[in-house]
């Protein structure tokens, strides 16, 4: 195949932009002026005009959540059938009466769903309570999941199948939010989910393969060839704990025999699920498209429920400071055993306590394995971070995940953690420039686990920290903006598992993975990178996903 007339941004500083490329048998074959590539055609070349278009290096995602975007996807087609997108739900009782609607089509007794309902979006900080839910519906257990993916809103009649009580302890790694006198408020934090997801019936084996296969098409049409998917979200949207594994990944592997997976994924197996995997009872090479490369372990919550575990009480409920998932303990066995079995460590932490913990437990493994590569220690989201941490990460040289898209200012120009942490302690929030200038190994993400984003948003936050209106006008913390070639790089190198580095730059001989954009993101106006549109996306040269153009 030739792509001609356009204008191909390779970003190899030695020949930045040409006109045509040439592929053959799934890598670049000739980059260079149209008329020249052009003349390497044969009767089998199927040369594309461009007119103009954009080509780029495939964008990669180091942490999404496959599944859980195939079903937003599935749900969004069939009418939110398989539960309440709350999204743009703006008040606790409209989040009410969309499940008594609901509740009033259903026989007692069924379980009703509902994902992404944010409290600011209700025009508060403070977390629900039960009681619009139960009076909604006293005969129908409800179970909403925050748009955290950390914390669940539920009824009274949830709580009672979960045998949740006001003398029921405390749950590992968990918190129940109580009411003054005690009893539940209705909020569960982090683990304490799992008493009521015990109850329900988990996604079918068919429902599992046809969201992965929704979510890769999904992903696909971003633009994105390579992703690594960091831990299974399945119905309806947040950690599973208790997934037959083996049976999915031989699902999984029919799945991409039948018809080649549009993106490379790089599975991660949340620990609670990976005895199997490192005993080797399940086989980590699952397709030609699928592997398990990391383990996921999950050391604190999330901001916006107050899961995320901080060194000080939040600025906004002075009661809390946060939740531990595992304990250190826990966290050297596992690192101990992944590393030793092979594969890499993942770890998500948020908070500023949980960063200083997570890299306590890295420096210690790597301290006992000098030579191994430190970037298969991967620190995910690394939120908030005490100065002397963000130099340990560089200094450590694991490898530092980033979600640009978490800078979401409202329309006063703050964000959320502003509210958790207090204003005068949020410089050292997503502190993206400061860890590049430190040196650390960043790699770019959108933790994506509803439909995607515009395909450009993480890319635009990193350069902005605005929000899509433009606000504030100067950008949040605007000191920690990244240039756009730091940006554009964060989504178009790969990082492996082993801890290389796949070079984003278009070459003769590298891999057709390939981005076909209506506008080059280096140079575009700044208030115009969001309307930027993709046309076609290729892997080794096939095709997964077009509008036409190709
Ligand atoms: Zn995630």
């Amino acid at each position: 195949m030739i792509l001609t007339n356009g204008e191909i941004v390779t970003l190899d500083p030695a020949r930045p932009r040409v006109a045509a490329l040439a592929i053959r048998q799934g890598r670049i074959a000739a980059l260079g002026p149209s008329q020249e590539v052009e003349a390497l055609r044969t009767p089998e070349t199927r040369v594309v005009d461009l007119g103009g278009k954009v080509v780029l290096p495939s964008l990669k995602d180091h942490h999404l959540h496959v599944n859980a975007v195939g079903f937003a996807v599935m749900n969004r087609a069939s009418q939110q059938a398989l539960r309440l997108e709350l999204t743009d739900a703006a008040s606790e009782q409209e989040v009410a009466d969309r499940v008594r609607r609901r509740a009033a089509r259903l026989p007692p007794g069924t379980w009703i769903f509902g994902a992404a309902w944010n409290q600011i979006r209700f025009g508060t900080q403070a977390l629900p309570t039960h009681h619009a839910l139960t009076a909604a519906a006293p005969e129908h257990p409800v179970f909403l999941v925050r748009v955290d993916a950390h914390s669940a809103w539920v009824n009274a009649a949830a709580l009672r199948v979960a045998g949740i009580t006001r003398t029921t302890p405390e749950p590992y790694g968990g918190q129940i939010r109580r009411l003054p006198g005690g009893e539940p408020s209705g909020i569960l934090i982090e683990r304490a989910v799992e008493a009521v997801m015990e109850k329900y019936a988990q996604p079918s084996d068919a429902e599992l393969t046809e969201s992965f296969r929704a979510g890769a098409a999904a992903i696909a049409a971003q633009g994105i060839t390579d992703v690594y998917d960091a831990a299974f979200l399945p119905f309806p949207g947040i950690v599973a704990m208790n997934l037959p594994l083996e049976r999915f990944f031989d699902a999984l592997c029919r799945l991409d025999a039948a018809e080649p997976l549009p993106v490379r994924v790089n599975l991660m197996v949340p620990a609670a699920l990976a005895g199997a995997v490192l005993r080797g009872q399940v086989s980590r090479e699952i397709s030609p498209r699928l592997r398990v490369t990391h383990i996921k372990l999950f050391c604190d919550g999330a901001f916006g429920s107050r899961g995320a575990a901080l060194s000080r009480p939040y600025d906004d409920d002075p009661a809390q400071r946060g939740c531990y998932r595992m304990t250190r303990a826990e966290m050297d066995d596992w690192i101990a055993r992944a590393l030793d079995a092979g594969f890499g460590v993942a770890t998500h932490a948020i908070g500023d306590e949980a960063v200083t913990r997570t890299l306590d437990a890295y420096e210690a493994a790597l301290a006992a394995r000098p030579d191994i590569n430190p970037r298969r220690l991967r620190i995910e989201h690394i939120s908030d971070a005490a100065p002397r941490d963000l130099e340990r990460a560089a200094r450590l040289g694991v490898l530092v995940c980033i979600q640009p898209g978490f800078v979401w200012p409202e329309a006063d120009g703050l964000i959320m953690e502003d509210w958790r942490l207090g204003p005068a302690n949020s410089m050292n929030t997503y502190a993206f420039a400061t860890l590049e200038r430190l040196g650390a190994h960043l790699a770019g993400s959108s933790d994506d686990y509803l439909a995607p984003q515009h395909p450009l948003w993480n890319f635009y936050a990193a350069i902005t920290r605005k929000n899509p209106e433009g606000i504030p006008r100067h950008g949040w913390h605007p000191q920690e903006k990244l240039s756009r070639a730091s940006a554009l790089r964060l989504f178009t190198e790969f990082h492996l598992p082993g801890g290389d580095v796949r070079p984003a730059a278009l070459a003769p001989g590298a891999p057709a993975d390939l981005v076909v954009l209506s506008a080059n993101p280096l140079t575009a106006e700044e208030s115009s990178i969001l309307k930027t549109r993709v046309h076609a996306t290729l892997l080794e040269g096939r095709v997964t996903h077009t509008d036409g153009t190709i």
